[in-house]
């Protein structure tokens, strides 16, 4: 089906009528970067398309208890926020640096790679791994809801048909002993889709792990966190047989298929490997990367 009309709300309000109006029949388009391939290949149809890029949704803010990431911060301005360059939010920084080329980033939204719903959107582990919220608007009312009931099937989200995403939150964290770390794989060096994505945070009191969060890309229908492997941890001294334990939690969670990329067991064996690793090693720092 071809675009019959392309509109530009310069307003969110503009927008939200226009969503109201017309619900499914129109798509929103941030960066264009996945809608746009979509279209092309007769993936999705969408009778109405809606320039979002004239709305008043972008920058990062700090603001009380949060840092709001609006709905057309691009991955570079995520990769390049001065509020980001700490601990804990320093691996949402490095996904989002994976995420295909410069030129992709420039244009690419963060709201856009969650609002895609695909397992293997690669900033979605580090937001899971933070307890990000994603702020939702509609002319009915504006929610919020973390990013854990985000995601509800392979390119199927929470949004509404008359809804739009208009900031992602993070919660603000104490100081504290943070590490955190974020690996994708894929079957090329560069400008992949990862076949396995990971995100971990680790704050440690001590030889104590005070606090334990992780996430893992296309290893079930949806990204998943990790909350029984967490759970397992959080108190607890990394001793080999706890961290063994915690592999064996890690491989309860999550239920790998095997696709035209990579077998189930490849996936199951680089979620143990790279659990491991994060666990028994120190942080690699802002060039931990790809793997391949
Ligand atoms: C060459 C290439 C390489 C890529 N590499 C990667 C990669 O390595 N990793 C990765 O994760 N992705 C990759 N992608 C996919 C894509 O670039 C990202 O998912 C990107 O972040 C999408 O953001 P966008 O702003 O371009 O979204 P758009 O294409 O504009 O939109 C994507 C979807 O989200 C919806 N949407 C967008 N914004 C909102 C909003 N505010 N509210 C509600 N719905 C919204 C749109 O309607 C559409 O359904 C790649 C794409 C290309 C073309």
């Amino acid at each position: 089906m071809r675009v019959k009309e392309c509109f530009c709300p310069s307003s969110q309000e503009q927008a939200l009528a226009l969503l109201a109006e017309l619900g499914d029949a129109l798509q929103i388009c941030a960066g264009g970067t996945d809608l746009l391939v979509m279209l092309r290949k007769g993936k999705t149809e969408a009778p109405f398309l809606m320039d979002i890029s004239g709305l008043d949704l972008s920058g990062i803010r700090e603001e009380e208890d949060h840092i709001s990431i609006g709905a057309l911060a691009t991955l570079t301005d995520v990769q390049e926020s001065p509020l980001l360059n700490k601990e804990p939010y320093r691996f949402l920084q490095r996904a989002a640096g994976w995420v295909g080329s410069p030129q992709i980033r420039n244009a690419a939204t963060l709201a856009g790679n969650l609002c895609t719903g695909i397992p293997s959107a690669d900033t979605s582990t580090p937001l899971l791994a933070l307890d990000a919220r994603v702020r939702l608007a509609s002319v009915r009312r504006t929610r919020e809801i973390p990013l854990t009931g985000f995601f509800l099937a392979p390119r199927k989200t929470a949004l509404e048909a008359d809804e739009m995403v208009t900031e992602v939150l993070l919660p603000r964290f104490p100081s504290g002993d943070y590490r955190t770390e974020f690996r994708k794989v894929g079957t090329r060096k560069e400008l992949f889709i990862s076949i396995f994505h990971i995100a971990s945070l680790l704050e440690m009191e001590g030889p104590l792990v005070k606090r334990a969060r992780f996430a893992m890309g296309v290893m079930a229908p949806v990204p998943v966190r990790l909350f029984r492997t967490e759970e397992l941890l959080t108190g607890k001294s990394l001793t080999p047989a706890l961290i063994d334990e915690a592999l064996e939690t890690m491989k309860t969670e999550v239920h790998p298929r095997t696709s035209r990329h990579a077998s189930k067991e490849y996936r199951m064996m680089l979620a143990e490997n790279l659990l491991h690793r994060f666990l028994t090693e120190p942080p690699e720092g802002a060039e931990g990367g790809n793997l391949c």
